[in-house]
This record gives C-alpha cells, structure tokens and sequence, in this order.
C-alpha cells in the first residue's frame, strides 16, 4: 500500500514539475497553482458559512431560509462553491464575455468536487442558452461546466434536451421583482424524463428564476428530484 502511495506521490510531483508556472490570471504572478495562484485562491469569497440548503443562501445555522420556507422553488438543493463577490465576480465575467475558456474549466473542477457524492443525478443538464445568444456569444459557459463535471463523476450529460424558447432581456438588467415572469414559460424540455434525479448546472444564481424556470420544464416532463450546481451564489445586500 505504502509502495503504491509512494509511487503516486511520485507522479505528482512529476506533474507538478512538468507543468509550466502561468502567470496568475488575479495578480500576475508566476505560480504552478493552476489559472490562479494559491495566495489568491485564499482570497477567493468560498461559500463556507453555514446555508440555505435549498438555495445555498446564508443562514445561522445552515437552516432553510425564509425565502425558501414560504416560496419553496422546484429545486430542492443547490450546490455553489463561491459567493458572488469581488475577485470571483471579475473571473466569471472574463469567462463569459472574455471567453476564457480556461475558467469554465477550473470553475467545473471546484464545482465537481463539490457535489455529493452520495446525491449524484441520473443526468446533468447545462442553462441553456437562446440560438441567438449562442450565436453572439459562440459557447454556453453553463454547458463547458456541465460536460465537464458529468465527464469527472461519470454521469450522462443531457447537452441540448432543454431549449430557450424565448429570448428574453438578461436577468441582469431587470429589478429582481421582475425576472420571475420574464422567465415565465422561458423554457422547453424535449425528452421524457419520468422519474429521473436531474441536476441543473448554471454559473451563478442570482434570483432562481432561471434555474426555477428550467427547473419547471424538466419537472413538466416527469423529473422527479432537481438539483442545481452553481458556481456561484449572489449574496444578499443588506437589509434584504
Ligand atoms: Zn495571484
Ligand atoms: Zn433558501
């Protein structure tokens, strides 16, 4: 056991050597540590305060919040690695508009260790995004986390089952009271999925009313436990 051990520590320390330092994608400095380096990985606002378990919002005592109390969503656990706070914001906007497609990666790395291991999903299902977006943009973020995360556990990836039927204004640039009915019926399913543990895998939930909504169309179709998988949750703003 110790010979195997050994031997595996050996060939790590062989990649480690094999690897070329990059500079850090936050302060630029050479590091062997992946996209960014280990002090600023310290920096990063991880999601380790107690949460909600539904919707990974802090609580106390890691209770189910009272948003989640009186208007249950149709998920019903949420997995997100970060807070959605400075740097981590900036790197999420350079994966998605910088296309950076070296983040996506790291991103689903974090994520998929992550998930429980004891709740994996019969299929992982990217946000999807409309054609026209697809288009401008030329890659779904949500699909690059999805492949890679169902690829690590070895899950089956339901890439394109789901569709955006609509093309609505980005959640972004609406007052949260409206993004619910801006998705209302946002979303399309295609495939019988009756009986079936789904996990819903986007990059940051903000409202849920994305998540929520594509959390309807597969439910429509016989899904009979939805998670989701994010990489990062919006914390609330004071007061709220
Ligand atoms: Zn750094
Ligand atoms: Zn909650």
């Amino acid at each position: 056991m110790s010979i195997l051990r050994d031997h595996l520590l050996n060939i790590r320390s062989e990649i480690e050597r094999i690897l070329p330092a990059q500079p850090c994608v936050l302060c630029g400095s050479m590091s062997r540590n992946g996209l960014w380096c280990a002090a600023c990985d310290a920096t990063l606002p991880y999601l380790n305060m107690p949460h909600c378990p539904v919707c990974a919002l802090p609580t106390p005592d890691g209770e189910v919040c009272g948003h989640c109390l009186a208007h249950p969503p149709l998920f019903t656990r949420t997995t997100a690695v970060f807070g959605y706070a400075f740097p981590l914001d900036k790197l999420i906007q350079a994966m998605k508009y910088g296309e950076q497609l070296a983040l996506a990666h790291a991103f689903a790395g974090k994520l998929a260790q992550c998930v429980a291991q004891n709740a994996l999903p019969d299929y992982v299902l990217p946000m999807p995004l409309h054609p026209a977006k697809l288009r401008e943009r030329g890659f779904n973020q949500s699909l690059l986390l999805a492949a890679k995360i169902a690829r690590e556990h070895h899950l089956k990836l339901l890439p394109d089952v789901c569709q955006r039927v609509r093309d609505t204004p980005p959640q972004s640039a609406l007052p949260w009271k409206e993004r619910k009915s801006n998705m209302r019926n946002a979303f399309r399913c295609d495939m019988d999925l009756t009986g079936k543990r789904v996990a819903l895998v986007d990059d940051v939930l903000t409202t849920g009313a994305s998540l929520n909504a594509l959390a309807k169309a597969v439910q429509k179709r016989g899904a009979c436990e939805i998670s989701t998988w994010v990489v990062a949750r919006t914390l609330p703003h004071r007061g709220r």
